[in-house]
């Protein structure tokens, strides 16, 4: 499943060029545009879907075991010390491009600027006992 007007689908048919990494028969992997740090690569699903919440499970699967290879390879090859993960999901969530990704972000040890830490406190016990109610999950 493909949408024609989606710019990650187009990078995937080859309609609009990228610099691949890796692909599959089920995802492909390529350097962000505008990156948070060098090395930042993209690994998309070959389906488009939007939420990550949608994928179906072998899906999600393939999408996270070829994220885990691609950035174990980026480790050595680039190399980096370490490395964020990033999806977003929604526009409130900073998702730009409604196509399901993993953003692999490359770090470095003599890097201290990665501010994306912010704290949310409760407003009392109260408040975090209701929102524990609400999202807690027997797994069904
Ligand atoms: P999001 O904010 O949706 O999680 O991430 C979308 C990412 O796609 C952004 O980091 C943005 O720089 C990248 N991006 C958007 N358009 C293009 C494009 O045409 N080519 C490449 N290589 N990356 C893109
Ligand atoms: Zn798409």
């Amino acid at each position: 499943m493909t949408d024609p007007d989606c710019i990650f689908c187009k990078i995937i048919n080859g309609e609009i060029p990228s610099k691949k990494v890796y692909e599959d028969e089920s995802c492909y992997a390529f350097m962000d545009i505008a990156p948070f740090e060098k090395g930042h690569t993209l690994v998309v699903s070959k389906e488009h879907i939007e939420f990550l919440t949608d994928l179906r499970a072998e899906t999600l699967t393939q999408l996270i075991l070829t994220t885990q290879k691609v950035a174990a390879y980026i480790l050595k090859a680039l190399p980096c010390d370490g490395f964020n993960i990033l999806q977003n999901n929604g526009e409130c969530a900073t998702q730009t491009v409604p196509h399901v990704h993993f953003h692999i972000i490359p770090r470095w040890n003599n890097n201290t600027e990665v501010h994306w830490h912010s704290s949310k406190a409760y407003d009392s016990d109260e408040e975090m006992q209701e929102i524990h109610k609400r999202i807690i999950f027997n797994g069904q």
